[in-house]
């Protein structure tokens, strides 16, 4: 498979943005993107014993195994990245430097020509706390859209708390318990520097966005920084 597309990294504490930034690259540059969050919560619905394993390590704020993703990643990519794809998000992957090698390896191997963008996202853990305890997501697992009850947000639920996109009822995620939130982020901040040290090693270039601005300057900083027109 040969290509030439942008493979953005989007790297960030829990309720940085990353996901509604996906949204936005999704939806005006026709960008694909897989949260692999959203993945594994598919893998939880559909009731197997690994989709229990996944809930209870979700659950309790750690992160799944790195060989599990790794071929969870790889597969999707697979499947999705087609001729004349413009671009792909990976929200949330890679997350320790043992996915990173084996993402970089396979982008080299498999993915001949994408440019790799590593994009960071800057954050007070304050800021990302309160947008967690504000955020509601829609219960369909082929969905998952994101809603936030802040006030000023572009996306707030409507008053009946059916989603907008699909109609399904949105509700809270598990693991955005303030308890479970708190071990969230310990374990991203634990993995963030290794992470964002291998990538400056292998000379790969580290994108910082503001991500405590609102979303659609937000966007407009990513498509700046990225030199999108
Ligand atoms: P957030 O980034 O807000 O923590 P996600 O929806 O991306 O939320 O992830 C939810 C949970 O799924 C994580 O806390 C972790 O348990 C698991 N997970 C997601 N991505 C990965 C990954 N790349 N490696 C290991 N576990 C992951």
């Amino acid at each position: 498979m040969s290509q030439d597309h942008t493979v953005a990294l989007f790297v960030g504490p829990p309720g940085a943005g990353k996901g509604s930034l996906s949204g936005f690259c999704r939806r005006s540059l026709g960008w694909e993107q897989l949260s692999t969050g959203d993945l594994l919560r598919k893998c939880i619905s559909e009731g197997s014993e690994l989709g229990k394993q996944i809930d209870f390590i979700i659950k309790s704020g750690k992160l799944v195994s790195d060989e599990l993703i790794n071929s969870m990643v790889e597969q999707w990519l697979i499947e999705s990245c087609g001729q004349g794809m413009r671009g792909v998000i990976l929200d949330g992957y890679p997350r320790t430097v043992a996915q990173a090698k084996s993402l970089c390896e396979f982008v080299e191997k498999s993915l001949k020509g994408s440019r790799l963008k590593v994009v960071r996202f800057l954050v007070e853990d304050t800021v990302a706390v309160e947008r967690i305890s504000a955020r509601f997501v829609c219960t369909n697992k082929d969905c998952q859209a994101v809603y936030s009850g802040l006030k000023n947000s572009a996306m707030k639920p409507r008053e009946d708390m059916k989603c907008a996109q699909c109609g399904e009822q949105i509700g809270k995620r598990q693991d955005d318990k303030e308890s479970v939130v708190k071990d969230r982020l310990i374990t991203y901040r634990r993995h963030e520097k290794d992470l964002l040290d291998f990538y400056r090693d292998r000379g790969n270039q580290i994108i910082e966005c503001d991500a405590a601005q609102p979303l659609d300057e937000l966007f407009n900083e990513f498509k700046t920084l990225m030199n999108i027109r």
